[in-house]
């Protein structure tokens, strides 16, 4: 088999779990379409997208017919983004966004940095990275429930700044996950590695508990970063 035939049947694998036809929010400055990759290893209390986590469950449409979609919104958008669940736990992905580089399109990933190899071997492949810091090292387990976790993702987060692509680090917090004390050590863990860009998503998900940065609080935390975004709500 001629290696174009190797990559495209390799990406045909990717098991897809949904798709959204246009987003302006995902990949800052683009419009994009969002891939959603089905599966995920890790089990956060507050996933928005529990129906995505099983990597067993059936895709909800074949990679034929994301290929089919784009074809017709070549000129139309200006790329796609690759999430989840937890788009790198299926080695498909490199050659899925391959396919969608060849067609025109930029890339962008969503991941929580679970693979820092595979983030590695992507990020040549992409024009912008959203990465998922769930918090300090010693709370990262208890979020994710996966023992050693938090390596990884700060592992990733590592090799992502390394590599000069363009990113944003975010963090979803509610106080019952850990202290603001914590969130403030945590921006500051952030900053001193090199972040420049992150985001503070308040966690609305049933059971979180209420917002509690004081306003003095929050601008501290702005005051760490070239960019910072705070999403509440
Ligand atoms: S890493 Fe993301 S997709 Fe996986 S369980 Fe956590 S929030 Fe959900």
């Amino acid at each position: 088999m001629a290696a174009k035939s190797v990559a495209a049947a390799q990406a045909a694998t990717l098991r897809v779990g949904g798709l959204t036809s246009l987003t302006s929010i995902d990949f800052p400055g683009r419009l994009a379409a969002v891939v959603y990759a089905q599966g995920c290893p890790w089990r956060c209390g507050y996933c928005h997208n529990p129906g995505l986590l099983d990597a067993t469950t059936p895709a909800a449409l074949d990679w034929s017919q994301v290929l089919a979609f784009l074809d017709k919104r070549r000129g139309l958008l200006d790329g796609v983004v690759f999430s989840g669940g937890e788009p790198t736990l299926q080695t498909a992905l490199p050659a899925a966004v391959r396919e969608v580089r060849a067609m025109g399109f930029q890339t962008a990933l969503h991941t929580g940095g679970m693979y820092p190899e595979r983030l590695s071997a992507l990020l040549p492949l992409l024009d912008w990275v959203g990465l998922d810091i769930k918090g300090p090292l010693q709370r990262y387990d208890a979020i994710t429930g996966a023992p050693g976790s938090g390596d990884k993702a700060w592992a990733s987060l590592r090799r992502l700044l390394a590599s000069g692509v363009a990113y944003e680090c975010r963090t979803t917090w509610h106080a019952g996950l850990f202290s603001a004390v914590e969130l403030l050590a945590l921006a500051d863990a952030l900053a001193a590695l090199g972040v420049a860009h992150w985001a503070l998503q308040e966690c609305r998900a049933p059971g979180a508990a209420a917002w509690e940065l004081s306003a003095a609080q929050v601008l501290a935390l702005e005051q760490r970063f070239a960019v910072f975004t705070l999403r509440r709500g």
